[in-house]
């Protein structure tokens, strides 16, 4: 039985042999694994509910069942909470009650239930809840351990307060521990670099190392360097540059990527610098690939080749990228522009795209291709290339001012809500000016090639990781 709901992202298949559940997937609403899971492991005949069985187990009658709570309480005790780290019901009640847990950071901490993929966070909410009774109060999470302040709160006190750097934060907000730690260092740094453009000095030290060191490190210790290539764009000059690269480093590997461009994996860290210089030298810059900032825009070929193209989607991308280049934000920021409906360059699965019609530009985000599967929301459409480049950097703007850190643009508007977004950076124009103006301007200050600072030796950036933040750890 197969339940598909392309406008909420819900799909859903249960397999049955002799009216017993024998398999389930389920993408978007995956609040009946628990459900189903118990259903397989007990082979318990479904025939009288077959005919809503698919809907899940608030549909099957009853009034326990309706009550979501009811649904957590009827698993029972051996029922999987927590797929990533195998935690069921019994463990977290039995750490509730003889730890005297209260919180969803207590339950995380001592049993790691919810401390993956967070899939999970609203059945063990649910299971705390009917442990707890009244006493549970969900209560906002603080950012780690060093405060009790919860992303949204410190975003607000920076602003409120003026705080201008991390000394200042942990001072002012009161923070327990003296340095931070690997969780909220990144993450103050990158508010104050985007509430502060121009004025507060990106903290090197607080940056994993991937974005330290300006490449990505690989599991046997060399590094992969990644070229931008605006639009997915390239010549025959900066092939032959980097194929002479790779035979110059014997650079064992040579990898394109999912965001059309070319991986040179197996870098030698002694050889970073000076492979650097020579992409530079053939008018290469850095392509972001390790960084919490823009990565790509991809495109297909559009109207100049194909046959169904119905805009400029490959020049459109490259001045998409030559916009938005350098910019950090919360998390990765992977853009699409395709050239007609047919969606080449899959642009409604990425944080942002841009999909080109006869009439203009349908502008769509929120996308999601990994851990998570999700197609994007119609934020709006506009006429001209000039108003998309004014509607995307608006939303990223209003994206990097009120996201939290390692929050992707899917999650940030499900938090915010996508009417509330629509109407803030797209419906009122005046708005959307004023995002895209402070995006603009904090650009000024972001686009400057990190490599050709390395190679220059003007960023006096440590090379070697901070041991006692355990930066690369959390990576
Ligand atoms: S998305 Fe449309 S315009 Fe672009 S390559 Fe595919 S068919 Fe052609």
């Amino acid at each position: 039985m197969v339940l598909r709901n392309a406008a909420n992202g819900t799909y859903k298949r249960v397999i049955l042999k002799d009216n017993r559940v024998i398999g389930a997937v389920l993408y978007g609403d995956v609040a009946d694994g628990m459900w189903y899971n118990e259903l397989l492991k007990s082979g318990d005949c479904v025939e009288d509910i077959r005919d809503t069985l698919i809907f899940g187990q608030a549909y099957q009658g009853g009034g326990a069942a309706a009550d979501p709570l009811a649904a957590v309480a009827n698993l029972s005790d051996d029922a999987e909470i927590c797929g990533c780290n195998g935690i069921c019901k019994g463990t977290i009640v039995d750490a509730i009650t003889e730890k005297g847990l209260t919180s969803l950071g207590e339950v995380r901490a001592h049993t790691k239930a919810s401390a993956s993929c967070g899939t999970c966070t609203g059945l063990v909410e649910s299971v705390i809840a009917l442990t707890l009774g009244d006493s549970f109060e969900k209560k906002v999470e603080g950012m780690c351990g060093c405060t009790d302040l919860g992303h949204g709160e410190v975003r607000r006190l920076i602003k409120a307060q003026g705080l201008k750097s991390i000394p200042a934060v942990m001072q002012e907000l009161e923070w327990k521990t003296p340095e931070g730690c690997a969780k909220c260092r990144p993450a103050l740094n990158y508010y104050l670099l985007s509430d502060w453009p121009g004025e507060y000095v990106d903290d090197q030290q607080s940056r994993f190392i991937n974005e330290r060191v300006h490449a990505n490190i690989q599991k046997d210790g060399t590094y992969s360097v990644v070229p931008r290539m605006f639009g997915g764009m390239t010549t025959s000059s900066e092939l032959r540059a980097i194929a002479d690269i790779v035979d110059r480093y014997d650079i064992p590997s040579v990898k394109v990527t999912g965001g059309q461009r070319i991986d040179l994996l197996g870098v030698k860290k002694e050889d970073l610098i000076p492979v650097w210089k020579d992409l530079n030298d053939a008018g290469m810059i850095s392509g972001a690939a390790y960084a919490k900032g823009l990565r790509t825009v991809k495109t297909c070929v559009g109207k100049e080749w194909c046959r169904f193209g119905t805009q400029d989607s490959t020049g459109l991308g490259i001045k998409l990228e030559q916009y938005l280049w350098g910019s950090w934000s919360p998390a990765k920021l992977k853009l699409a522009v395709t050239g007609c409906p047919r969606n080449c360059a899959e642009a409604t699965c990425k944080d942002i795209g841009v999909i080109c019609v006869d009439s203009g530009y349908q502008i769509v985000y929120g996308g999601a291709a990994g851990l998570h599967i999700q197609g994007t929301t119609e934020l709006g459409s506009v006429k001209t290339e000039e108003e998309v480049i004014e509607v995307v950097g608006a939303l990223t703007q209003y994206y990097r001012e009120t996201g939290f850190y390692l929050e992707r643009i899917y999650k940030w508007a499900d938090r915010l809500g996508y009417d509330h977004i629509r109407e803030t950076i797209f419906d009122d124009p005046e708005a959307r000016k004023a995002y895209a103006d402070r995006f603009a301007f904090s650009q000024q200050f972001a686009q400057v090639d990190p490599w050709a600072e390395r190679v220059a030796g003007t960023d006096a950036h440590e090379f070697t990781p901070m041991a006692d933040l355990k930066l690369e750890a959390a990576e």
